[in-house]
């Protein structure tokens, strides 16, 4: 498969609008569809349109994808789930089209690839969270908002208006799937086709009285307000799973789950190494010749630190106990200082006439 650009397949500036990006790819698919173009190449290319498509009329996969490009979609998704949530069908039928690309993706993918049409369970989402390295130590519970998909009040889910009901698809008797037989021409052997129904469109269920909030989907977008638990010595890059958080799914299937990514922020003094923390202290050429006792910061509060005399740049001091929490464990990773020995670089001629002293006295002593 090629790795070119998903903007420039579509043939789009980056930051093309919604309505720009399908408008581009009903334009390809109109040229490339299978019904239309029955080249080999035009087989490729459909299925890189509408990869292409898939993820850039996503908002997470898109915002993935602009960060880290083909490779980060690879990571995140399974080849099927990128294709998950786009109505392609609805793009087909509008253009005229058949069924035969989705033929195309199922071979791609697999039939799993179709739960797009009739998902077993709601979308997951994705939230980003950014911390201070203080906020990680102590861990902590905020509340955030996230629009997801959620259950429609009114009809509680079902999209059949308030004391109506849905009924069970007459075509496929509620299994959502039609077998057809088809033969690949004369003489050539038949194959069985499962197909989606299309007089429910794979739901089982045909809504004779659609409720008039969420027009039969059972759907409504809302914000939802929740809190979230970040436990004490949070990493980096670490995700919590909220499961059934996430988008509810048509005609009461699970819901997805929600995902929080949670950022530490750099820290202008701690640099974190795993459950250990690192500064470094800058100490003056007396207090690392004669030694000393210096405040030094931790997360907590200041700590006094002995600096012994002769202590080199360079030299790390280990305050037990003061790094950050685990996470999964008691107790707490320790800090470590690093002196930096500061060279003056002015000085005053008394200081100047001290220390060409200093050294003479010292060349006499090493003879
Ligand atoms: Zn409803
Ligand atoms: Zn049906």
């Amino acid at each position: 498969m090629s790795q070119k650009d998903y903007y420039e397949i579509l043939g789009v500036s980056r930051n093309a609008t919604k309505d720009e990006l399908k408008s581009a790819y009903r334009k390809l698919a109109l040229q490339y569809h299978p019904d239309r173009n029955k080249s080999p190449e035009a087989e490729d290319k459909f299925k890189e349109i509408s990869e292409a498509y898939a993820v850039l009329s996503d908002d997470e996969k898109k915002k993935t994808y602009d960060q880290y490009g083909r490779a980060g979609i690879g990571d995140r998704y399974a080849p099927e789930d990128i294709f998950r949530g786009v109505n392609f069908e609805e793009i087909f039928r509008d253009l005229g089209f058949g069924d035969s690309g989705f033929g195309i993706f199922e071979q791609f993918f697999g039939r799993r690839g179709w739960e797009g049409r009739t998902p077993q369970r709601g979308y997951d989402l994705q939230y980003d969270f950014e911390i201070g390295l203080e906020e990680a130590a102590r861990g902590l519970e905020r509340e955030i908002t996230i629009p997801r998909v959620d259950d429609c009040r009114t009809c509680g889910g079902s999209g059949a208006k308030p004391g109506t009901s849905p009924k069970t698809c007459p075509l496929c008797r509620g299994s959502g799937q039609i077998r057809r037989r088809q033969s690949t021409g004369p003489g050539f052997f038949t194959v069985m086709q499962i197909t989606t129904c299309d007089k429910c469109g794979g739901k089982g269920q045909i809504i004779e009285t659609p409720c008039t909030e969420c027009k039969g989907t059972g759907n409504v977008r809302r914000n939802r307000r929740l809190k979230v638990r970040i436990p004490r010595g949070v990493d980096d890059g670490s995700t919590l799973r909220l499961r059934g958080e996430g988008d509810s799914g048509p005609g009461g299937v699970p819901p997805g789950d929600l995902y929080v990514t949670i950022h530490v922020r750099p820290h202008p003094i701690f640099e974190r190494k795993g459950e250990d923390l690192l500064c470094e202290i800058p100490i003056s050429f007396a207090q690392a010749t004669l030694g000393s006792r210096i405040l030094v910061p931790s997360l907590d509060e200041q700590i006094e630190l002995k600096i012994p005399p002769g202590t080199q740049s360079g030299t790390h001091f280990k305050i037990k106990g003061k790094g950050m929490p685990r996470m999964d464990a008691p107790g707490r990773g320790d800090e470590y200082v690093r002196a930096n020995v500061k060279v003056p670089t002015r000085l005053i001629r008394k200081q100047r006439d001290l220390l060409i002293e200093f050294e003479k006295e010292g060349e006499e002593m090493d003879q």
